[in-house]
């Protein structure tokens, strides 16, 4: 365990009471974290699940310790007796958020992806790792003070492990999902640098070795599978795929996880949902979806994570001289990614390829996202943080803005970023939505996300499992 002394705890209802107008101070009767384990009744506000069902006006959710006890309308929910009551009338309360696509590995700074943009004259990567290394309870934070509760690291390596680890010992962080992988057929050297004397690829050579790394994920915890780089230019060494897939998707089914996917082509992404993955990363960037694709990934409950923000960040906006953040990500991200930003001067043009595949595809994939929208497909929202430009934490409200540009409405782009990201891990059944039984993740809003996606981002308090944060305790600056 890592010492709280430099946590930002607040005793609970005088935090509450701070901030809250009108609030009466001898109603504090919770005053430290110690006590955290009597019921909270949290009343008042307008409830939205994360579920999809309508809002419930004057909702009452009942705390107890880590979990939430019981929820509903008031006078459908009694209040156990000695419990604590706060009062949220005119407030809106969501489920924590879930990030359904990040990589710890990779720190947002213009240091990160000495393949995508060599700057390693000015910063060698492993001085870039070793920065990572000792940034994570910064890293961490930034998702808390965005309202991200969970977030599904997919892929990477040992180092996303210890990122859990480290997340799972502070009260001040996200739920950290790890996918083991990405199990590619791609010799690993082809696709990143080694990291730290770990690679971040999954490399296997035939069904065989593809079940064993699997056993290996099982062993280490992993949380689910990723698998991975297909088409294009690896093409050569990918003729055993779906052997190989098959494979992953039997002994990860062995292990009770989950198997999400890295695609951007469309006859790839077809085979593998036939093949049986639970999830996509990504969308088809070569060509709209037809209506069989459509209907094959319905009946196959795919649920699928556009990652829209990552094209527009990394391949675009990066080589600006000048980022349009959303107030959030300049609120909650970490400052110094984002000074990286400028540090270098002007940067040398993407690679033609990189522009080609990825620049492009920005428009297709927003297009895609609409039809699978329209064709009933569940969304989950996923940044692709840790990529350039984006801010592990903050970017996912990016995300979602992107997604509702893209024509979905608010109360799926809630859902995108509560329960079907939990579904991504198979964390659906104890995260991701605000119901009895489930842990105790919820933000407390000024204003109403249903009327405009970017009020997510008005953030009065996040409750991270049953302990309460005042949001701008969570600032990087209040550091
Ligand atoms: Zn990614």
């Amino acid at each position: 365990m890592q010492s709280r002394e430099h946590v930002k705890l607040l005793p609970f209802l005088s935090a509450f009471c701070w901030m809250l107008a009108g609030c009466e101070p001898t109603a504090n009767r919770v005053d430290s974290p110690s006590s955290s384990s009597a019921a909270t009744a949290i009343v008042g506000a307008t409830l939205i699940d994360g579920t999809g069902a309508a809002p419930v006006e004057d909702a009452v959710v009942i705390i107890d310790g880590t979990e939430i006890a019981a929820v509903g309308a008031r006078g459908d929910v009694p209040i156990p007796e000695g419990a604590s009551t706060v009062d949220v009338g005119g407030k809106w309360l969501v489920p924590g958020l879930m990030d359904a696509h990040v990589h710890f590995m990779e720190s947002g700074r213009i240091y990160t992806k000495p393949g995508q943009i060599d700057l390693t004259h000015l910063v060698p990567y492993d001085e870039e790792v070793a920065w990572m290394q000792q940034r994570v309870p910064v890293t961490l934070r930034s998702y808390l003070c965005a309202g991200v509760t969970g977030a599904v690291s997919v892929g990477g390596p040992r180092f996303e492990y210890e990122v859990r680890e480290k997340a799972r010992a502070r009260a001040d962080a996200p739920d950290v999902y790890v996918a083991h992988g990405p199990v590619t057929l791609v010799p690993a050297e082809m696709l990143f640098p080694p990291f730290d004397g770990d690679t971040s690829v999954r490399s296997v050579t035939d069904p065989a070795s593809a079940a064993e790394t699997i056993r290996q994920g099982a062993e280490w915890n992993a949380d689910l599978v990723k698998t991975g780089y297909l088409g294009g230019p690896f093409a050569d060494y990918e003729k055993d795929y779906a052997a190989v897939h098959e494979a992953i998707i039997a002994e990860s089914a062995a292990h009770g996880l989950k198997v999400t996917t890295h695609v951007t082509a469309l006859e790839q992404a077809r085979t593998l949902i036939e093949l049986g993955v639970d999830s996509l990363q990504h969308l088809p960037l070569n060509a709209p979806l037809d209506a069989a694709f459509l209907e094959l990934a319905k009946s196959k409950g795919i649920v699928a994570v556009p990652t829209l923000a990552v094209w527009q960040r990394n391949f675009i906006d990066i080589y600006k001289p000048d980022i349009e953040l959303l107030d959030i990500e300049r609120e909650c991200g970490d400052p110094q990614v984002i000074a990286s930003w400028h540090e270098a001067g002007e940067l040398p043009s993407p690679p033609q390829v990189a522009l080609e595949m990825y620049g492009a595809g920005a428009a297709m994939a927003a297009a895609n996202t609409r039809l699978l929208h329209e064709a009933g497909v569940p969304l989950a929202a996923g940044s692709d943080t840790g990529n350039l430009g984006l801010l592990h934490g903050p970017s996912l409200h990016y995300e979602l803005k992107l997604m509702g540009e893209a024509g979905v409405p608010t109360t799926d782009l809630i859902v995108a970023a509560t329960l079907n990201a939990a579904r991504i891990a198979g964390q659906e059944h104890r995260v991701g939505s605000i119901e009895a039984g489930k842990q105790a993740d919820l933000l407390v809003l000024d204003a109403d996300p249903l009327a405009d996606i970017g009020n997510l981002q008005a953030i009065k308090a996040v409750v991270k499992s049953g302990v309460f944060f005042d949001q701008e305790a969570l600032l990087p600056s209040a550091e």
